[in-house]
């Protein structure tokens, strides 16, 4: 057998495992009390090449609808877009006496999150084993995580090794992510090139393999009807909580989780 047939073979055996991985993108999920050692990558994310994505949704009766206020400008969003959502949530908000509509407005405000992407390299102590190794995971950051992160990779280019900081595919190193409570915290471990790889030529190709996996985020914007229709079920979902207080707490703990 040829080199190239051989190559094509263990091309299509990797893509096999991936298919078998399965098709929902990989999120990192950490419940309380775990942790996970992650590295992150820095791909660039949007045409502003950053190697996060602000992304902001209105969850209201547990549909999503994407706000265009508060997602970031290079991934679709606009800071003075008048979004009729964070409007109804805000008035609501201000003008209402009743704490849990209050509770409830607050929660439905569109706030953001930064996806970032990574390696998991251990989950809970165990070693994360073969093609998996590779495979890009989505981790979307709070903003409480998310400003540990960014002032992180702030105090690492301030010290002028990289640009890339924590991130760089070199000189980085991995995450221990835990959640001994609600929020998520960081912790820099493992210092060296991702994956422990030394050998320039194979991190190249390591890097390669990865990349080809990485996609920035790819959202739909709504349209104006969609957001003043998501408007009008956020009052009357209001209406609902301020006759029966705490009948969505279900739906609010979801949201509260990292
Ligand atoms: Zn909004």
């Amino acid at each position: 057998m040829s080199d190239i047939d051989n190559e094509s073979m263990k091309d299509l055996e990797n893509e096999h495992r991936i298919a078998t991985v399965g098709s929902r993108a990989r999120r990192v999920k950490i419940e309380k009390g775990e942790s996970w050692l992650v590295r992150f990558i820095p791909f660039p994310m949007g045409k502003n090449g950053a190697f996060y994505a602000r992304i902001a949704y209105h969850w209201i009766d547990r549909k999503s609808t994407l706000c265009i206020r508060n997602t970031g400008p290079a991934f679709g969003g606009d800071p003075d877009y008048d979004c009729p959502v964070c409007a109804a949530a805000n008035k609501l908000y201000n003008e209402t006496a009743s704490e849990p509509v209050r509770l409830f407005a607050y929660k439905a405000m569109g706030h953001p999150r930064w996806r970032t992407l990574c390696l998991v390299v251990e989950k809970n102590n165990t070693s994360i084993e073969g093609e998996e190794l590779y495979l890009p995971y989505e981790f979307d950051l709070s903003k409480t995580t998310f400003t540990g992160w960014s002032d992180m990779l702030l105090r690492d280019q301030k010290k002028g090794t990289s640009k890339q900081g924590f991130l760089d595919l070199d000189t980085g190193c991995d995450i221990l992510a835990s959640r001994p409570n609600i929020a998520i915290q960081l912790q820099r471990e493992n210092a060296g090139p991702i994956l422990g790889i030394s050998d320039n030529d194979k991190l190249d190709r390591v890097i390669d393999r990865i990349w080809k996996r990485c996609s920035p985020p790819q959202l739909t914007l709504p349209a104006r009807t969609q957001l003043v229709e998501a408007a009008d079920r956020l009052r009357e979902a209001a209406a609902k909580e301020a006759q029966h207080p705490g009948q969505n707490r279900d739906d609010l703990n979801r949201q509260d989780s990292e």
